[in-house]
């Protein structure tokens, strides 16, 4: 790996996700300093300061997903007071790379960053496929402690063969559930069958019915009044789909279909091996802006 054996690492604000990120940092060998987690007691060896003081102990600069919440206010949800990304933080991070999750809403929030120095971890593709494992994790979770029966012999159906969607109906089937899935590409619909599920074409899912549990992983309103009209009343509704989702939960509610908006499970069902994730798809982006 070519990541200098001198770098230093800060984690400044952020869930039990990046607590897990910095450890795993630590548990490398490197140097990591946390920031931003006052109102949580650590069981390991992190240094635990201020976030300038971390920040300017470090040379490489770590914050969350998003980075801030209204305006420049850190995400710092272990913290008993707002962090704000004030000049001391600014200049304490100055001239350092740093990593975080939608850096566009960062550099607009705090646009005397360099945006030259600022990564974005949440676009890569190796941290979308690996959190798919996480977020199937957790909807397999919910589905289990929502639904009265077994998953086993269920009638499933997931909407959207996407990274969520192939790694979600492959546990599904592993599960040995009956298992559908929907997709609007004829290369999708293809793999589908071939992979064993019944294939169906997302715009015909008001002409199916039956299913004990429905996944949706489509960003984009499918489940509207008219797809719900036509699911089964004691059906369990679980919507992965970043915000807006992609179900109308006012129609489901009208319906009486019990239906959940499932966000952010990689950090809920998973974070140690999110914040691993989230640490080795840095350690591929040092890796690459190095050589
Ligand atoms: P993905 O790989 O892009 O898959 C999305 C799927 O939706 C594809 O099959 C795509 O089909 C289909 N699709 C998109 N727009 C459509 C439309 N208008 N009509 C019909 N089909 C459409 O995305 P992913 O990584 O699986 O993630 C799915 C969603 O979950 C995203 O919103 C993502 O942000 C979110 N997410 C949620 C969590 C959570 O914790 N709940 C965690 C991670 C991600 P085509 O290939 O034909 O476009």
């Amino acid at each position: 790996m070519s990541i200098s054996k001198y770098s230093t690492f800060a984690v400044i604000g952020g869930d039990k996700r990046q607590l897990y990120t910095a450890k795993s940092i630590a548990d490398d060998g490197y140097c990591v300093t946390i920031g931003g987690f006052d109102s949580v007691s650590l069981n390991n060896s992190l240094k635990n300061e201020d976030p300038a003081t971390a920040a300017l102990n470090s040379s490489i600069i770590i914050l969350p997903l998003p980075a801030v919440k209204n305006g420049n206010i850190l995400n710092a949800p272990f913290s008993d007071e707002f962090i704000y990304f004030d000049d001391r933080l600014i200049k304490a991070v100055a001239g350092k790379k740093i990593f975080c999750g939608m850096k566009n809403k960062l550099l607009s929030a705090v646009p005397a960053l360099d945006k030259d120095l600022v990564y974005d971890y949440l676009e890569r593709e190796e941290l979308a496929v690996q959190n798919a494992v996480a977020t199937a994790e957790g909807a397999l979770e919910i589905a289990m402690r929502q639904y009265d029966g077994t998953v086993n012999h269920s009638r499933c159906l997931v909407c959207g063969y996407g990274r969520i969607g192939k790694v979600l109906s492959q546990m599904l089937k592993g599960l040995g559930a009956d298992v559908t899935v929907s997709a609007r590409k004829k290369s999708d619909l293809a793999w589908i069958s071939l992979s064993g599920y019944r294939a169906i074409h997302t715009d015909d899912l008001k002409e199916y019915s039956g299913f004990d549990l429905i996944f949706n992983t489509i960003p984009s309103m499918i489940f509207d009044s008219v797809v719900l009209a036509h699911t089964a009343v004691d059906a369990i509704v679980i919507d992965l789909a970043s915000l807006p989702g992609g179900v109308d939960f006012a129609a489901a509610r009208r319906l009486g279909i019990t239906a959940f908006q499932a966000l952010s499970l990689p950090g809920k069902a998973a974070p140690k091996t999110a914040g691993e994730i989230i640490k080795n798809t840095i350690y591929n982006m040092l890796e690459e802006d190095n050589r």
